[in-house]
């Protein structure tokens, strides 16, 4: 087995390990299974790719997404990883033959084939490495993306219970990171938490009282990239056309747009260091572009853990960063509507979500210390860089929305 910091160095090209990832890789190295929460941008896929030279056999990487699996693999053969993904996309006899050859050193699976019997077969004629399960919060019910099949990989993973399986995740609050270790069969002590500090993002959250002219005034005075969030396909078209009718470059990105387009849309942001992407939530998993500066979002996100990932792709390059929200009473009223149509037993979670949301959105105190306080963590009263820090609110506002929240 090679050496890790060597491994850092020669494949990856970085002198050192970032936060967390020595202490996880260490801990994939010796074979134990661990759950990792770390921030988007902190660099998660190393945890899995590093061991995967590391070891002997194919590592399994159970991801959700194929365009996600698509964009992991070509950044892996740029550094001379050997990865593919068995997706209806792929040409699966081609993969099948390299993976029986071990010519694999990452192999990419949807839960939904992962689970299936052909798999299960294909995969006891090779040696395996480790087993990662990339956005592990998808396997818990108080996970905001909870997906049936990631519940059934814990077939796939006692049947291989020898291999190091690594859950990962940059979302999972306290319980649903107990959650998490126990579906997954972690034990308690393989929990390894990052830091979720965001230090170089101003948050601010106010009233949205216009919509479009507000935004329009925010990206005036804030010229890089910038994404804005938007609640339907069709304001991401509108709000997109009057960005762009204001002289700034902007496109719209939602899914129900081509494949073509959605694609042609994400690189000309990528490349741009002055475009607006009016978008849908479909918008940002595992797009890397580091010098996103502002953040928009034109309603409410779903939930806390929403705002802090849709945020989170501001500033990854670590210069100054700002996320505006706006919101509106509307946008709660709505949202509680919805609730009564998700299934009876989930609504009581859904409706303690919202609440937090609700709170937060009305907090007269710093934002940052409620966001950390959110994921576990134990911060300073006082950030100094969001909204109430910096002009605190003269008086306590009464909470109109959450009162209306309690009263059903
Ligand atoms: P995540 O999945 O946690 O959102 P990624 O795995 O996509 O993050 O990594 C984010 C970025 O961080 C990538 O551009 C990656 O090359 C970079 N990165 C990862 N590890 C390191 C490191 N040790 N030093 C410097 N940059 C790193
Ligand atoms: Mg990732």
């Amino acid at each position: 087995m090679t050496d890790p910091h060597q491994l850092l160095k020669q494949v990856f090209g970085f002198d050192h390990f970032r936060g967390v990832q020595e202490q996880v890789v260490g801990r994939v190295l010796d074979g134990r299974h661990t759950l990792a929460i770390m921030p988007t941008g902190a660099g998660k896929s190393l945890c899995y790719q590093l061991p995967s030279l590391a070891l002997e056999g194919t590592a399994l990487v159970i991801s959700p997404l194929i365009a996600l699996m698509h964009d992991q693999i070509r950044s892996a053969e740029a550094l001379g990883i050997k990865a593919a993904a068995l997706t209806s996309a792929d040409d699966r006899e081609a993969v099948v033959r390299r993976l029986l050859g071990g010519e694999l050193d990452l192999l990419y699976v949807a839960p939904e084939r992962a689970n299936g019997e052909g798999f299960r077969r294909l995969i006891d004629r090779v040696p395996l490495s480790m087993i990662a399960i990339d956005e592990a919060h998808c396997v818990s019910e108080w996970g905001h993306d909870f997906r049936p099949d990631y519940r059934l990989l814990r077939g796939l993973l006692d049947d291989h219970a020898e291999l190091p399986r690594l859950a990962l995740t940059a979302t999972a609050d306290p319980r649903t990171r107990a959650d998490i270790l126990v579906q997954l069969g972690i034990p308690e002590d393989g929990l390894i938490v990052s830091g979720f500090d965001r230090p170089n993002i101003r948050y601010h959250i106010r009233d949205r009282d216009s919509g479009g002219r507000q935004i329009l005034a925010l990206l005036a005075e804030r010229p890089g990239p910038a994404i804005v969030y938007a609640p339907s396909r069709r304001e991401t078209e509108s709000l997109a056309a009057q960005i762009a009718a204001s002289g700034r470059p902007a496109l719209p990105y939602h899914a129900g747009l081509d494949a073509s387009v959605r694609a042609a849309n994400q690189a000309a942001f990528v490349a741009s260091e002055e475009m607006v992407m009016a978008a849908t939530i479909a918008f940002g998993m595992g797009i890397d572009k580091p010098d996103v500066r502002t953040v928009i979002h034109a309603g409410t996100p779903k939930s806390i853990e929403a705002y802090y990932q849709e945020t989170g792709r501001a500033g990854r390059d670590g210069e100054p960063a700002e996320a505006h929200l706006l919101w509106a009473a509307k946008d709660f009223a709505l949202a509680r509507q919805r609730i009564e149509e998700v299934p009876a037993e989930r609504q009581g979670e859904e409706r303690n979500r919202l609440a937090s949301l609700a709170a937060f959105v009305e907090s007269t105190a710093c934002r940052r210390a409620i966001l950390l306080r959110h994921f576990g963590e134990d911060p300073p009263e006082q950030c100094g860089n969001c909204d109430n820090c910096l002009n605190p609110p003269a008086t306590v506002e009464v909470t109109e929305v959450a009162r209306k929240l309690l009263s059903a």
